[in-house]
């Protein structure tokens, strides 16, 4: 805290709640790291003080804040300009104030994206399904559209949500869509990776997956699970048992962090500091919980 001067620019998160948040953590370490003169900070904010919030936080001449649950789709009716793939994914977890005006970005599926390249999954070309089809799933369909995924099965507990959502995806993306639920997966043709965007397995719930079945797990290459708490929830446990390659969801957190601090600095941040930063956030996550 003893970086704080007069020329010190403000950035936050909103949400609620907002107490377990590891952002403060990622972008205070950012700015060490590139030497950038940001403070970042956590603002629970009532339902009813959103707008004000975010007028408040223009007229304080904030730089920018990150947007999390339950305001991702809320927040969009605060603002001047909506990015594009924000518009795509139809939630914003990045609002900039440049010029008077409120910009909403998302760079949930840009997160991704970085986090699973840079471990060798690139998607063009792959039989990919989503497992869950909530505001995480929606990230993860535009990711795979803009990367010319062959084709994409959204599978979820309540199917009219799957069917909403590859209408959606229809729309925007010529791509091969199917909507199916759990019980029908192992039957479909064989997908090689598979995106587990459910809540199922998340802490405390460190015993259940949204699938076991084994013919399902035989034929997949890559298994990604947006949970990150426990590093490797049953389902990478069972995928992993399989000799499937796993990715957690912790690098997807870090990049879309990464990304909405190079928008907010309009800088590119270079891969060894975002590599260093992420070692870092893995140790304080992870190592100190032996
Ligand atoms: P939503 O509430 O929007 O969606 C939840 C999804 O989980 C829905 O598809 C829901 O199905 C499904 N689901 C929940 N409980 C069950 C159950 N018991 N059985 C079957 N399906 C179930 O949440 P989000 O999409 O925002 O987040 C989903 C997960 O992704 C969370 O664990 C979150 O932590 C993680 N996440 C990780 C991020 C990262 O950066 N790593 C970023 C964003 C999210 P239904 O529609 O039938 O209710």
């Amino acid at each position: 805290m003893n970086r704080i001067t007069g020329q010190t620019r403000v950035l936050g998160l909103i949400g609620n709640p907002v107490s377990h948040t590891l952002s403060p953590f990622i972008h205070n370490h950012l700015a060490a790291a590139m030497n950038i003169n940001t403070v970042y900070v956590p603002f629970f904010v009532e339902p009813e003080h959103l707008q004000s919030a975010i007028e408040g936080a223009k007229a304080l001449h904030l730089q920018g804040l990150n947007v999390t649950v339950p305001y991702k789709l809320d927040v969009m009716s605060y603002l001047d300009r909506l990015d594009e793939r924000a518009g795509k994914i139809d939630a914003v977890n990045t609002i900039k104030f440049k010029d008077g005006l409120t910009w909403g970005y998302n760079t949930d599926a840009d997160g991704l994206l970085r986090s699973i390249e840079r471990l060798g999954l690139f998607l063009e070309g792959r039989s990919v399904c989503i497992l869950g089809a909530g505001g995480a799933a929606r990230s993860v369909a535009v990711m795979c559209g803009e990367q010319k995924v062959k084709k994409l099965i959204l599978v979820n507990r309540t199917k009219k949500k799957a069917f909403d959502l590859a209408e959606d995806m229809a729309r925007l993306f010529d791509m091969d869509i199917d909507v199916c639920g759990f019980e029908d997966l192992v039957e479909m043709k064989a997908v090689d990776t598979c995106f587990q965007t459910t809540s199922i397995g998340l802490h405390p719930d460190h015993e259940a997956s949204p699938i076991e079945a084994e013919a399902f797990f035989k034929g997949l290459q890559w298994a990604v699970d947006l949970i990150y708490n426990p590093s490797e929830t049953k389902f990478l446990q069972i995928a992993a048992a399989h000799g499937v390659r796993t990715v957690n969801g912790l690098g997807m957190l870090f990049y879309q962090a990464v990304r909405a601090y190079e928008i907010w600095n309009e800088i590119t941040i270079p891969e060894e500091v975002a590599e260093s930063v992420l070692a870092s956030l893995t140790a304080h996550v992870y190592i100190k919980k032996g």
